[in-house]
């Protein structure tokens, strides 16, 4: 790179930031500083766009700019920082670009400072095009710099602070809770922290901050609150990342309806931020309805439902499991192949799939009538039919007919999404999903987990039921659903030891086990435990969705790959021999 004379910034102090000149302000002095955006050269005059955070401003040097500064201006490229002095003009009308907020003006500069050059990016500074994310993530510093990804993180920011504010307002605490720690109980595998001190012991990173809420309400702090990291070392999966941030929160003395009171006018107040209303209460559904209605426990309400319609059509029902009617709207007419695409797809998945209304029609003419009655079945909508094709299966047979006929709804609705247009994003459907299994069986190991963690309560009614009837045992859990993406999930807590013990075993935990790992805890539960109850949102994909994005790296300033690299600073990395002497590690290689 060809050095260029830079110069110091000195005293020099900005009048104004890059989008904040108005009309108004034509004949005022101002300096700004920031970088070259772009640069256009017409026979004489030199337009540069100066760019920061806050917008663009037009910088004009005319024919007539004095010869030293105009040599200045050649050394100019892309990513330069400069600092700029002149007068606000206003543009002739043919000149003014109403695309930016400060279209109408120009400050036609007297002096120019370099600040810094900069090497050509790796890629251009615009917000639509087409970058290879590796590109993107290993210059993450020139990525952030983009309109769109300056947009998000300032949203997420003030997204931050409205949560902040509004919890702050309802008399919440904002208090830190330890990230070196021993293994939390959100179902992941631990990262690990090697202790120099304790040769061969390891501390945990948290999975969440779980235990440590629960305690601060054995504390008395009644109502908590913390935005927070969270660490868990999870498969590959495509949205996940290694580590994520969640809005973590716990009260006292509460019914599900206090928490709900608290979220509900925080997400309201998030979503202000990106300039949308959203109205509540919002809707609620048990897990059952969700299941008979959605066959998902995250039902996006933008879609209509599915129904249950062995009632109607018992000759296609086997072993008393449910038929479902799916309806997805306006999909026209659908060829052979389309029609037998969606039928294996539901058969890979256990389903016998009708997809036929036609030969429905004349074979069940009275009942496909009520059932198009049922399904609010229009002219060009899709119908299919799905039932199970095989022996019931798994501890809720119903359930997995119900799961295998959501994911078939979801299919056939992406797959005519153009058609339909009901996936608007900027339409929010928010819903509260609650009173879900306390358990899942875990089909590998033999055994019960607990579906949200194991200090989740038991329905009063139904605690018989964590001896006698585990599978059908509902829990005081609840998740806040938006647009078929699960926001965040909280639960009452247990806040006794005989009943948290209960649950222990229920789970096959020995009491020695259960001592051993969360001994502190059941201990705590004896020295005047509150009843209490909370919930934690992804702060990641609350932005995610709010902003429009569909991967949650974009509004993650500096996110990991779907493998958990860090592409910029190289990370996990080898460490040297002697670190790993210090711990009392040494590398096995297989
Ligand atoms: N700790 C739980 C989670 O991370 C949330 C909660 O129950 O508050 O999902």
């Amino acid at each position: 790179m060809e050095s260029v004379p830079l110069d110091f910034l000195g005293e020099l102090r900005r009048t104004h930031s890059c989008g904040e000149l108005r009309r108004a302000d034509a004949g005022k002095r101002a300096l700004l500083m920031g970088w070259v955006h772009r640069r256009r050269d017409l026979g004489g005059v030199i337009f540069i766009h100066l760019r920061d955070r806050d917008g663009v401003t037009q910088l004009v040097f005319h024919a007539d700019t004095p010869e030293n500064l105009h040599k200045k201006v050649d050394m100019l490229s892309s990513e330069y920082v400069v600092a700029a002095e002149g007068t606000v003009a206003v543009r002739s009308a043919e000149t003014v670009n109403a695309t930016i907020p400060t279209g109408e003006i120009e400050l036609v500069v007297e002096k120019l400072w370099i600040l810094n050059e900069s090497r050509t990016p790796p890629f251009p500074m615009e917000e639509h095009i087409d970058v290879k994310e590796e590109a993107r993530l290993k210059y993450r510093y020139v990525d952030l710099r983009r309109p769109h990804m300056q947009r998000n993180i300032m949203l997420r920011s003030k997204v931050a602070f409205a949560v902040r504010e509004t919890l702050a307002k309802m008399g919440f605490l904002e208090i830190e809770t330890p990230f070196m720690t021993r293994s939390t109980p959100e179902g992941a595998r631990d990262y690990l922290v090697p202790a120099r001190v304790y040769p061969g012991h390891f501390y945990a990173l948290p999975q969440s901050p779980q235990i440590f809420k629960q305690l601060l309400m054995v504390s008395g702090f009644d109502k908590y609150f913390q935005i927070v990291r969270c660490f868990r070392d999870e498969d590959f999966r495509a949205d996940r990342q290694a580590e994520f941030t969640q809005i973590d929160l716990e009260m006292s003395f509460p019914q599900q309806q206090t928490v709900f009171d608290v979220i509900e006018p925080m997400l309201q107040q998030a979503w202000k931020q990106g300039g949308y209303e959203v109205s509540i209460p919002f809707p609620r559904m048990t897990y059952a309805e969700a299941m008979r209605s959605y066959g998902i426990d995250k039902p996006d309400l933008r879609l209509p439902p599915f129904y249950c319609v062995e009632d109607l059509l018992p000759a296609l029902t086997s072993h008393g499991l449910p038929l479902v009617a799916i309806r997805i709207p306006k999909v026209g007419v659908t060829s052979r192949s389309e029609r037998d695409a969606l039928k294996e797809f539901g058969a890979e998945r256990g389903l016998r799939v009708f997809d036929d209304p036609k030969r429905l029609d004349r074979d069940h003419a009275e009942a496909m009538k009520q059932v198009r009655a049922r399904i609010k079945h229009e002219e060009d909508d899709l119908l299919l039919l799905a039932g199970w094709a095989g022996e019931p299966k798994g501890q809720r047979p119903e359930e997995t007919v119900l799961t295998a006929c959501g994911q078939l709804r979801l299919h056939a609705a992406q797959k005519y999404a153009e058609k339909h247009k009901l996936f608007d994003p900027q339409n929010f459907q928010f819903l509260w999903v609650t009173d879900f299994p306390m358990f899942e069986w875990d089909a590998e190991e033999n055994r019960w987990n607990a579906a949200h963690h194991p200090f989740t309560s038991v329905h009063d009614e139904d605690i018989e039921k964590l001896t006698s009837d585990p599978a059908r045992c509902r829990a005081k859990s609840y998740d806040i659903v938006l647009n078929g993406t699960e926001l965040g999930s909280g639960s009452i807590r247990i806040h006794r030891r005989d009943i948290q013990q209960q649950v222990f075993a229920a789970l096959g935990f020995s009491e020695d086990e259960a001592k051993r790992r969360f001994g502190f805890l059941l201990e705590a539960l004896e020295y005047g435990a509150p009843p209490h109850g909370g919930i934690a949102l992804g702060l990641d994909r609350m932005v995610m969705i709010l902003s429009g994005e569909s991967s949650i790296r974009e509004v993650i300033p500096f996110p990991k790959t779907a493998k958990g690299a860090d592409l910029m600073c190289d990370a996990p990395s080898e460490v040297p021999e002697r670190q790993l002497r210090e711990l009392g590690i040494s590398i096995r290689r297989t």
